[in-house]
């Protein structure tokens, strides 16, 4: 479709998710020619699953016609919280395996020249020394809890090496930590921590109620702003060589305390209701942190070493303002 041109198609799986669309508002926002903004002569499309249904390579292969993609960022996933992980392994796995295998073999065919797949630190071994870093993916089985979609997301690493040991393709991935920002799912019974908080904030505010923390708020965590998140998949895309993972995280001291998000969000809301830890509920792990050493090493030798993360309250503030905005207007 686009030989006409010398536009150069960047395809983005799951162009409609939190990370999909922190990339397109990059994309729309910064400079056109700058480091994280559009180059001149690329052309963007973000796909959704109503679209294409990426299990289904008949489909991906006429989606991948249409678009003669050069480049490809892989972000089409099933993910799910802990329950919908525990009663669905096998779906977890299956959807995710045929997915990973249409784009990887679809992109294989058309002679896509790179593509970044998305893996995700819960793919780590179960039983594993902290911090985390890129070679301890393989070295153990994962948690029971989402083995199904951690063996589908791991093999993703197995599937690049495999394209680049018989065919030279550039397919690599990266690990993000865990992701906020606009566009998070704020669902309560299938939220992550941050939009779940936010979300719980809002309707202690609104009904006049004490703002209930689940566990005692001492478990450390690395978060990253989807929008963050989007510019160092451009940098990945452009500058990054490897086929192994990059742990995209902040440093593992900018880790933050559920207690200090409960903070963030209670200032960013303005509620003034009184905050309660429920120490009933269970904490999780303490920390588990992830190294972000190759990162900065490598962003270092790019000359990409001006790169700074969004501060984690304006972030916040950021998120809270979009759910505010958005959510009660039937946002997801
Ligand atoms: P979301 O759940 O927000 O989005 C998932 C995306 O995948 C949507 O665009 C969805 O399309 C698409 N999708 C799902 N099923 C299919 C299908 N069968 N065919 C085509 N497209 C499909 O995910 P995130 O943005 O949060 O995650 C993006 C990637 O990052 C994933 O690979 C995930 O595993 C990984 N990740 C996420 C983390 C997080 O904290 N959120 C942490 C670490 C890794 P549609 O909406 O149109 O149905």
């Amino acid at each position: 479709a686009n030989s006409a041109t010398s536009k150069k198609v960047v395809l983005v799986t799951g162009g409609t998710g939190l990370v999909g669309s922190a990339l397109r508002y990059v994309i729309e926002n910064e400079p056109v020619g700058s480091p994280y903004g559009r180059q001149d002569h690329e052309e963007w499309v973000f796909l959704s699953s109503k679209e294409c249904d990426l299990r289904d390579i008949e489909q991906t292969r006429k989606v991948f016609q249409k678009y003669s993609p050069d480049k490809v960022i892989h972000l089409a996933a099933k993910v799910g919280g802990l329950f919908a992980n525990m009663s669905s392994q096998h779906t977890f796995l299956r959807d995710n395996l045929l997915m990973n295998d249409s784009v990887l073999q679809i992109s294989h065919e058309v002679g896509v020249s790179k593509v970044v797949s998305c893996l995700s630190t819960c793919v780590f071994p179960d039983k594993v020394t902290y911090p985390l870093t890129e070679d301890k993916i393989h070295i153990g089985p994962p948690h029971s809890s989402n083995f199904g979609y951690s063996h589908a997301k791991r093999l993703i690493d197995v599937q690049n090496h495999a394209y680049h040991d018989q065919f030279g393709n550039q397919f690599t991935s990266v690990i993000p930590t865990n992701v906020f920002g606009p566009g998070d799912n704020y669902e309560l019974h299938t939220a992550h921590v941050i939009p779940g908080l936010i979300h719980k904030c809002h309707m202690a505010k609104k009904n006049n109620t004490a703002f209930v923390v689940f566990g005692s708020g001492r478990p450390l965590r690395q978060f990253i702003y989807s929008r963050d998140l989007a510019k160092l998949f451009l940098w990945v895309l452009r500058e990054y060589k490897d086929i192994d993972p990059v742990i995209l995280s902040v440093a593992e001291h900018d880790e933050v305390t559920i207690k200090e998000v409960a903070e963030a969000i209670v200032e960013a809301m303005g509620f003034t209701g009184p905050v309660e830890y429920d120490t009933s509920k269970a904490d999780g792990q303490y920390r588990k942190p992830a190294s972000n050493d190759k990162l900065t090493r490598l962003m270092k030798e790019s000359g990409s070493a001006d790169f700074e993360f969004t501060p984690f309250k304006t972030a916040l503030k950021d998120s809270v303002d979009w759910f505010l905005a958005n959510y009660e207007n039937g946002a997801r």
